[in-house]
């Protein structure tokens, strides 16, 4: 999972950079860096951790050039740049290769290789995307991409001359903006208001895009098939204020909410959720259903994003210390809760669960966002491992089991149907597979 953004500015870009960068440090927080273009050289930084804590924008603000792009990531480290007879290159990228470890073998007999990497066993998705573009040169080597890799992607290459972004299937988002002065490709729009950028459009699934002075123009569009808009960005991963192939997050999240409440209405004192992916849904289901929506939990504004994190221990600790309970409003209360999802269901049985009914809570009725995952995520988002699911697990079979197990008075889940009303598209032109569809 990556964050990736890139400009291209009538000014200095460095600042408007490194900020749209940040504000995307919710899709991944292991390591983060940027890559500016200049008439005169390339230059660029990277770092393991997050933005603001790593990049100094005192050090960086007199970095000089108009044409630039950054990137935030839980996986590997980006930008990483190629020379090849096309030129030099920066790129950035989102997605996940499926067969890479063979990829990586076809480009060894196609006489590639691959240097400085201390595990040779393992090289990283953009690694072997980067030498793909730099042997085809970008149009012809995302075109190549395409018809390569298995997954999906969004990615942006900064060139000597300007800015191409390309989408693959859809799963990952990415969308185009402009301000007076510059444009700019993003995997969210919740960079653009605070930058003063509007939304110009998505860039559609299978289409290559330049940015250059003359603004925005697709290069090139494949066919693609089949197109599948990533499910997963309305109902947890996209910040709510983001818009993403024309469905707000927010808005999506609170038609679920509304749904949830009219499917599933329970007599309670008050609805609440887990912060922060749940909040969208708490409303959606409060105003649908009279009960006064309440926080229950306070979130630590320090804490990493759980699923972000390594090892199944770390997003355990981590998402146990980043809420804080508010007993003196839990006391003697029938409390309806709602998350985005439920994945690994150790937090809510381990961690939510007690500690609502050990600070007095009568009841805990759990509603969730989208129904029970049921498998992996192939495309480098939920889990890669479908042993660690809830689901396969402890072999669940209905919502009662799961009820059972974690410990509730009652739970009630989204259905697919529902995603596709909540987001206005239609249930085939919805990646459904980590729910088993
Ligand atoms: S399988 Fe699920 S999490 Fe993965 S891309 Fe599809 S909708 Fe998103």
């Amino acid at each position: 999972m990556s964050g990736i953004f890139g400009i291209y500015s009538e000014k200095e870009c460095i600042e408007d950079l490194v900020w749209g960068t940040s504000y995307l440090q919710h899709r991944g927080q292991k390591f983060c860096g940027w890559a500016v273009s200049s008439d005169n050289s390339m230059v660029y930084e990277t770092h393991r951790g997050k933005l603001r804590e790593k990049i100094n924008f005192n050090e960086v603000k007199d970095v000089k050039g108009k044409i630039g792009l950054g990137a935030v990531s839980s996986g590997d480290r980006q930008p990483i740049s190629e020379l090849s007879k096309y030129g030099e290159f920066f790129l950035v990228y989102d997605g996940n290769v499926m067969g890479g470890r063979e990829l990586k073998e076809d480009l060894l007999n196609e006489g590639h290789s691959f240097t400085g990497y201390y595990d040779p066993t393992y090289i990283p998705d953009n690694v072997l995307i980067g030498k793909i573009l730099a042997l085809k040169g970008p149009v012809n080597g995302i075109v190549q991409l395409s018809e390569r890799i298995k997954g999906d992607y969004s990615l942006i290459l900064l060139t000597r001359k300007g800015i191409i972004a390309a989408r693959g299937w859809g799963r990952k988002p990415l969308i185009l903006g402009k301000s007076e002065y510059s444009y700019v490709v993003s995997s969210e729009s919740c960079v653009f208001p605070n930058l003063g950028l509007e939304i110009e459009r998505d860039v559609k699934p299978g289409e290559i895009v330049s940015i250059n002075e003359e603004g925005f123009s697709t290069l090139k569009q494949l066919d693609l098939k089949p197109i599948k808009y990533g499910t997963f960005e309305w109902v947890y991963t996209a910040n709510s204020s983001s818009v993403i192939d024309g469905v707000s997050v927010e808005e999506f999240r609170n038609k679920i909410g509304a749904i949830l409440a009219e499917r599933y209405p329970v007599d309670a004192d008050l609805v609440s959720e887990i912060p922060n992916s749940g909040i969208g849904y708490a409303i959606g289901y409060a105003n649908k259903s009279g009960i006064p929506h309440i926080r229950i939990f306070v979130k630590y504004d320090y804490a990493d994003r759980s699923f972000t994190l390594g090892t199944e221990k770390e997003r355990e600790e981590e998402a146990k210390r980043k809420l804080i309970p508010i007993p003196s409003i839990i006391k003697g209360k029938r409390i309806i809760i709602t998350d985005d999802s439920i994945v690994r269901g150790t937090q809510t049985k381990e961690s939510h669960v007690p500690r609502l009914k050990n600070s007095g809570a009568l009841e805990v009725h759990a509603r969730i966002g989208c129904p029970l995952l049921r498998d992996k995520c192939s495309y480098g988002k939920t889990t890669k491992k479908k042993e660690e699911i809830l689901f396969v697990k402890m072999k669940m079979s209905n919502d009662n089991d799961v009820k059972k197990y974690l410990g509730l008075d009652s739970v009630g889940f989204a259905l697919p149907e529902d995603l596709a009303i909540a987001s206005g598209k239609s249930l085939e032109e919805l990646c459904l597979s980590c729910w088993g569809i």
